[in-house]
């Protein structure tokens, strides 16, 4: 990439240091260690870059890096969604998708848009039963949407087996990576196509950009997706992709300290009374917990002082939220289920702010 430092080392280096060293500009004399801001809506002509709409050499670094992490090209979106809706503009109109039942509401809504326009069939599968996704994996499926784990279900699906099977069946695999990071896994290792990020969450991690990203190893499906990008125009903002680019360099740090909060907190959850059902993947930051119905889950949401009642997760603030408040959820997913997204606050802080409004229920 014109302009950005390229290491030598950074295919044995732990990914660690790759979130901090990657996309970068050459390490000269008088150079700034960091990418800047380009604000730029046209480039003087003769070059590669041309309009606004094409190119961004922040975007690119932001690119870079999250290229150097799942080990694949990036290129990053106005949204997640955005993000989403490239993906499955590969789709051709006739061909089937299979979808985790319990991925993320806004890809469902997306899906089912589609499918409601004639467009595409949609087949819904639990994704953590993989004979029952190999089995729907038939001569019409053009892709098969996995999310591990899920949102907010924390489903996990086993994405080498599923990429193998796919892949024997010439189904195209997309992972949405958004939950574990490419700290925990890299699905294009595991066989995936395109791995897909809502960058607004572990990525950016401060709960100030919305931004998305996909990344692939298949330079055809790259070029689709930036042929999509430049006509459709769903271009990240030049600060968010600075932004989430600064995010990313503490990523591993951010990482390790909600994972071991959470660790933490699921196990005073697990022994309280209040609490039905937890649910967590073993890792990561996103636990959810199962209360006996909507009424005392909410009462929890609107209960605490330092945890944020929100929507979206991956900041360094914990933040909780009812996801059945939203009418788009699955109905599969319980009434009184709260989806904690745990931050990198005190530990001991935390559980007296979520003890207090939960013994407050009892
Ligand atoms: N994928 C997952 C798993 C998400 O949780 C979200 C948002 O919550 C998205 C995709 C959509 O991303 P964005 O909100 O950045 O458009």
């Amino acid at each position: 990439m014109a302009g950005m430092e390229a290491h030598e080392h950074s295919e044995t280096w732990s990914p660690h240091t790759v979130a901090v060293k990657a996309g970068r500009p050459d390490s000269q004399p008088d150079q700034p260690f960091n990418q800047p801001l380009v604000m730029a809506s046209t480039y003087v002509a003769g070059g590669e870059m041309e309009y606004g709409r094409y190119g961004n050499a922040t975007w690119e670094a932001f690119e870079a890096a999250l290229g150097a992490l799942e080990g694949g090209r990036a290129l990053s979106f106005a949204s997640g969604m955005a993000a989403v809706a490239a993906v499955l503009d590969l789709v051709a109109p006739g061909e089937t998708v299979v979808a985790a039942r319990h991925c993320y509401q806004g890809t469902l809504v997306q899906l089912a848009a589609l499918e409601q326009r004639g467009l595409v069939k949609v087949v819904l599968v639990d994704i953590d039963d993989t004979e029952q996704v190999l089995a729907a994996l038939n001569d019409d499926v053009a892709l098969l949407w996995i999310e591990s784990p899920t949102n907010p279900a924390l489903e996990v699906a086993d994405i080498a087996a599923l990429s193998a099977g796919a892949s024997a069946a010439g189904v195209t695999v997309v992972v949405d990576n958004t939950f574990a990071t490419p700290l925990v896994q890299r699905p294009l290792d595991l066989g995936a196509s395109v791995v897909l990020h809502s960058a607004t969450k572990y990525l950016a991690g401060h709960s100030d950009a919305v931004i998305g990203a996909i990344v692939t190893r298949d330079d055809q499906i790259w070029s689709a997706f930036d042929q999509k990008r430049r006509t459709v125009g769903a271009i990240p903002g030049t600060l968010e992709a600075w932004l989430a680019l600064r995010g990313l360099r503490t990523l591993a740090l951010r990482i390790e300290k909600s994972q071991s909060n959470a660790d933490e907190l699921v196990r005073r959850l697990t022994d309280h009374t209040a609490v039905e059902r937890v649910r967590y993947p073993g890792f990561g930051g996103i636990i959810a917990i199962e209360l006996a119905d909507a009424e005392i889950a909410d009462r929890v949401c609107r209960g605490t002082q330092l945890w944020v009642h929100a929507t979206s997760l991956g900041g360094v603030e914990s933040s909780l939220e009812r996801r059945r408040r939203w009418t788009s959820e699955p109905t599969t997913i319980p009434e009184g289920l709260i989806r904690l997204s745990v931050g990198i606050e005190d530990v001991e802080d935390l559980w007296r702010d979520l003890e207090q409004a939960l013994l407050a229920t009892t």
